[in-house]
């Protein structure tokens, strides 16, 4: 299988690498994301680590995007601190940015091996939560056969 490649925003790593540099500080920040918003313009946010499973640069990136009218994200990245590079998303945040964003963007790998995917691509087979709500158009009781 030969997943469909993307020219890479490199830019935008730049930008989340910034911030990975700069902004996380000791064990509550760890991580950066940045996404690339359909409007052209960079968000930027870090993860707020506790114990109680608190959100992931990614997840708190979604808020914050959000926060500025953003909602529409294009493209995305996370970044370690300590010079780790880049970090492809976890579980639990490919499930919410597939959810979120459909036709999202996401930058993976290192050194030669950096590339952008579909965040379908990043989760195959993958549970599409939307699919299995009601239509509220169609909430008649199912008929007994
Ligand atoms: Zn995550």
């Amino acid at each position: 299988m030969t997943a469909q490649t993307h020219p890479v925003d490199h830019e935008l790593i730049e930008a989340a690498a910034h911030i990975a540099r700069t902004r996380c500080r000791g064990d509550n920040h760890t991580m950066a994301a940045a996404a690339r918003a359909r409007d052209g313009r960079i968000v930027t946010a870090v993860n707020a680590y506790h114990f109680t499973g608190g959100p992931c640069a990614e997840l708190v990136l979604i808020g914050a995007a959000a926060a500025q009218g953003a909602y529409e994200l294009d493209t995305i990245v996370a970044v370690g601190d300590r010079d780790r590079g880049v970090v492809p998303p976890c579980g639990r945040c490919r499930q919410v940015l597939l959810d979120y964003f459909p036709d999202l963007k996401v930058i993976v790998g290192a050194g030669e091996r950096i590339r952008t995917v579909l965040i379908t691509d990043l989760l195959p087979e993958s549970y599409v939560w939307a699919d299995h709500q009601l239509d509220v158009e169609n909430t008649a009781p199912l008929s007994m056969g």
